[in-house]
């Protein structure tokens, strides 16, 4: 039998594997998925610092060629778009539409834009003012380690893998435990790009194999997404071992201030498909949204109407019509149930809409609601990274700045309201890395994402993306003699 290539280039030397499940229904999908162990992880790093010498292929690309392979790469993505969406449903549960479609777009786009700076990115040249002519080069950091998780796990790589190679790193990618099928089939459109070997590797595997990169000396730098506690730990492990460069995309609890002169339908808009997309395991969801007293009950009534008219489009998300899945597993799923159940139990608010499990088989939840919450609740301050929303009255703006900066989280916030000069002067004293005005819950390609206080550490997308691959050197050419 004639393996496909990209079954004779996996790490499999281990002996533990992973067992994944169908969130829709619960079944075994596959209990064969490899755990790299420690002799993987070296060897994969060992292949990836080969590729990165100074005269391999790789440093000896020249700038077009690189972005020829970017593009070529991002070009297969979206040939291949409606199989890798389907390898990481099955695990994830997302439907198609909205949102497989659009985080593989995210990694499409992100191979694309990225490709464009690739001879835009050289560094800077000071004049020999003083006698000394100076240049400041741009270079790669070496083996780049991408650590991402389960909710977006195409989009993360687009996000960590396009500028890291743009600017001429390796990259080895660790997928998450539990959506890893998608990212053993990318190992085949990096051999088909034709990336020269290890330049682009994958290493399936769990939290053990995440540490391994984390803690390597021959690792350069790890870009991690995840949680705050596995960012802390990763942190931790890049200081312990060799002071690796470290990038950090944590959580958020983001809010939504909805002033009384906003448009009321956008409002609803942005704010409940903020909710319902991927089931609100998104980092960025408005999940804290706050409404000023005289649109509150008519935006509260809105938004219950919008879910309501939602309901029909949950289900299976192999189903066209479907928009909104189950949650990503049953972990997942006993957590946010638990935490709805405390938070009714303990009235730590009002559950205006939602709360409980949809259907017989498979992780579905109602989106959920709760309004009137107490600010010092679980279900007001946590990330509950679920479809669970809490929903509170404020009165005035300096109110509602306080409020909306009482929390660990500044990831991202929206500001609602046809006042350009409230929104600009909100848009300052939020405490966020993003805010969106009458928008939120979404990103751009070029300008920087990432969060403030304990959602993360470092920016991706945009230029700024760039500088966290790269360590600028001087270089400082004396003429006086
Ligand atoms: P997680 O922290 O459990 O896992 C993330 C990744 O880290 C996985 O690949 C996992 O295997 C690995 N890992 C686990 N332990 C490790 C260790 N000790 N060392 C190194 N790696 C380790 O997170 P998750 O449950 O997969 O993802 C959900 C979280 O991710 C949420 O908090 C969400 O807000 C956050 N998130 C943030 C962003 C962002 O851009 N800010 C985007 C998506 C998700």
């Amino acid at each position: 039998m004639e393996l496909e290539p990209h079954l004779t280039k996996l790490f499999i030397n281990n002996e533990s594997y992973i067992s994944v499940y169908n969130p829709a229904n619960g079944q075994l999908v596959s209990n064969q998925i490899p755990i790299a162990g420690e002799q993987d992880v070296d060897e994969a790093v060992r292949i990836a610092n080969e590729a990165f010498a100074i005269d391999s292929p790789w440093r000896r690309m020249t700038n077009i060629e690189r972005q020829m392979l970017l593009l070529k790469f991002a070009d297969l993505l979206e040939a291949n778009q409606e199989r890798l969406a389907q390898l990481t449903r099955v695990t994830l549960g997302a439907p198609f539409h909205p949102f497989g479609r659009s985080e593989i777009g995210t990694a499409i786009g992100c191979f694309r834009y990225y490709a464009g700076w690739i001879d835009k990115y050289g560094g800077q040249t000071f004049p020999a003012d003083d006698g000394v002519y100076k240049i400041v080069r741009n270079e790669p950091l070496g083996v780049v380690a991408g650590i991402v998780p389960w909710n977006g796990p195409l989009a993360s790589v687009g996000l960590k893998a396009a500028p890291a190679l743009a600017t001429g790193n390796v990259f080895i990618l660790k997928p998450s435990e539990k959506t890893p099928l998608m990212a053993a089939e990318l190992g085949k459109l990096v051999l088909e790009a034709g990336f020269p070997p290890g330049v682009f590797q994958v290493l399936t595997g769990d939290g053990s194999t995440g540490a391994l990169l984390a803690s390597h000396m021959q690792v350069a730098k790890v870009s991690f997404t995840g949680s705050i506690t596995t960012g802390k730990a990763v942190q931790v492990l890049a200081a312990k071992s060799n002071l690796k460069r470290v990038t950090l995309e944590l959580g958020g609890k983001s809010p939504a201030i909805v002033f009384d002169d906003a448009h009321l339908e956008n409002a609803i808009k942005w704010n409940v498909n903020a909710l319902t997309t991927n089931s609100g395991q998104i980092c960025f969801a408005a999940t804290r949204v706050y409404v000023q007293e005289k649109l509150y009950d008519r935006f509260l009534e809105g938004y219950i109407a919008a879910l309501r008219a939602k309901a029909n489009v949950i289900g299976d998300p192999e189903l066209k019509d479907v928009e909104i899945g189950p949650v990503v597993d049953k972990s997942q799923f006993d957590r946010i149930m638990g935490i709805i159940s405390r938070a009714r139990d303990n009235n730590e608010g009002a559950l205006c809409y939602g709360g409980k499990a949809l259907g017989e088989k498979g992780y579905f939840i109602e989106p959920t609601v709760f309004s009137d919450t107490i600010d010092g609740a679980t279900i007001y301050k946590e990330e509950i990274f679920g479809p669970v929303v809490v929903i509170n009255k404020f009165h005035d703006e300096s109110e509602i700045i306080a409020r909306a900066n009482d929390s660990k989280y500044g990831l991202m916030s929206g500001v609602f309201t046809q006042d350009i000069q409230r929104a600009i002067r909100i848009s300052s004293a939020v405490d966020s890395g993003v805010v969106g005005i009458n928008c939120i819950s979404t990103i751009s390609f070029s300008c920087p994402f990432g969060g403030t206080k304990e959602s993360g550490l470092g920016r991706e997308m945009g230029e700024h993306a760039l500088r966290s691959y790269t360590e600028p050197k001087t270089v400082l050419i004396n003429l006086n003699y």
